[in-house]
């Protein structure tokens, strides 16, 4: 079995080398049981000499393949790149700053033998600060009502995909990509294992709260268009209340004769109404955004360096 290591890079000089002797030390361990490997690096537009490290590695092994991209194109096209370059039977996919512990590898090579087409590494959240882990907690319940398919908390793009799950992934071309969901949307036999939390070996990590805060944003949009259907069922439940209120109010008068009414009560209804229709129309707007970069069609990354022989990609 041929097995592809797909690792998106940005900025990761310091780290990307020991990355590799690593893996290398896996692929060693896998070669007797008869399993070839090779490496496939994405340079996500990286501002240090990540690509020159990536040319240096590949001048010493042959098994080294890298796709350099003209900018940051972001984690999502990275992987892209990574899975149509990859031409393994097998693929696993992995961050490059050893978070991802390279000794797994074998585990889900042995998983896959044993008949599944997806395995997924799980990681712990020891380590992780409190908040973190409850927002994630809260947030995952909350997709999962939402959205169509299941997604694990603390499972992210670590795991190895088949082929027929690879081209699957492929197959989905649209813009705007959430890796996990769409592995998750594939489908195919999976199986999840656990691993503990590793600190990054160097770097640092790119997301920022407002990246989490989009993030899961898009994953809560990129299913189905069940927000859509949250809004106007709000719709309807605001006026329903608008409605026994004005009954309850029109009552009152009737009976107790008109008294001026309240100024805070007008008040509150037409900030709350205002809120709930801004947050509507935002809601809208998503759609309609990411029907705006779907139909422009524009390629999700280019390259500008690879040793990739008879590559689509490649802008010469
Ligand atoms: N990455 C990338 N492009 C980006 C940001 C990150 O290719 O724009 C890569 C990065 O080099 C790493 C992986 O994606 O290999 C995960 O990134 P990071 O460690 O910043 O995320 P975290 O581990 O904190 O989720
Ligand atoms: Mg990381």
């Amino acid at each position: 079995m041929l097995i592809s290591i797909v690792a998106p890079c940005y900025n990761e000089e310091d780290v990307l080398a020991r990355f590799h002797e690593q893996v290398q030390k896996a692929a060693d361990e896998l070669l007797p049981l008869g399993h070839d490997m090779e490496f496939v690096y994405v340079d996500d537009g990286s501002r240090d000499r990540t690509l020159a490290v990536m040319r240096q590695l590949a001048d010493r092994d042959p098994r080294v393949r890298y796709v350099s991209f003209s900018r940051n194109f972001g984690k999502e096209a990275a992987l892209l790149a990574g899975l149509r370059h990859a031409t393994g039977d097998s693929v696993v996919v992995m961050d490059a700053d050893l978070q991802h512990p390279p000794e797994l590898i074998r585990r889900m090579v042995e998983l896959r033998l044993q008949g599944h087409d997806q395995v997924i590494a799980r990681r712990s959240r020891t380590g992780d600060p409190v908040t973190r882990t409850l927002t994630a907690r809260l947030y995952y319940r909350l997709v999962n009502r939402l959205v169509d398919v299941e997604l694990m908390d603390g499972v992210g793009d670590f795991r190895l995909l088949s082929r027929r799950v690879v081209d699957a992934v492929l197959s989905l071309t649209e813009y705007n990509r959430f890796s996990k969901g769409l592995f998750a949307w594939v489908g195919f036999p999976a199986t999840t294992f656990e691993y503990e939390n590793a600190e990054r070996a160097e770097g640092r990590s790119s997301w920022t709260l407002k990246s989490l805060l989009n993030y899961g944003i898009d994953g809560l949009l990129s299913f189905n268009n069940r927000p859509l259907r949250a809004a106007l069922h709000l719709g309807m439940a605001l006026l329903t209340c608008a409605g026994l209120y004005t009954a309850w109010i029109v009552g009152a008068a009737l009976v107790n004769g008109v008294q001026t009414p309240g100024y805070v009560t007008i008040i509150t209804a037409v900030t709350a109404l205002a809120g709930v229709q801004m947050v509507m129309l935002g809601v809208i707007g998503e759609y309609t955004g990411r029907i705006y970069y779907e139909v422009k069609g524009r390629p999700h990354f280019l390259v500008k360096a690879t040793n990739v022989e008879r590559t689509k990609d490649l802008i010469p």
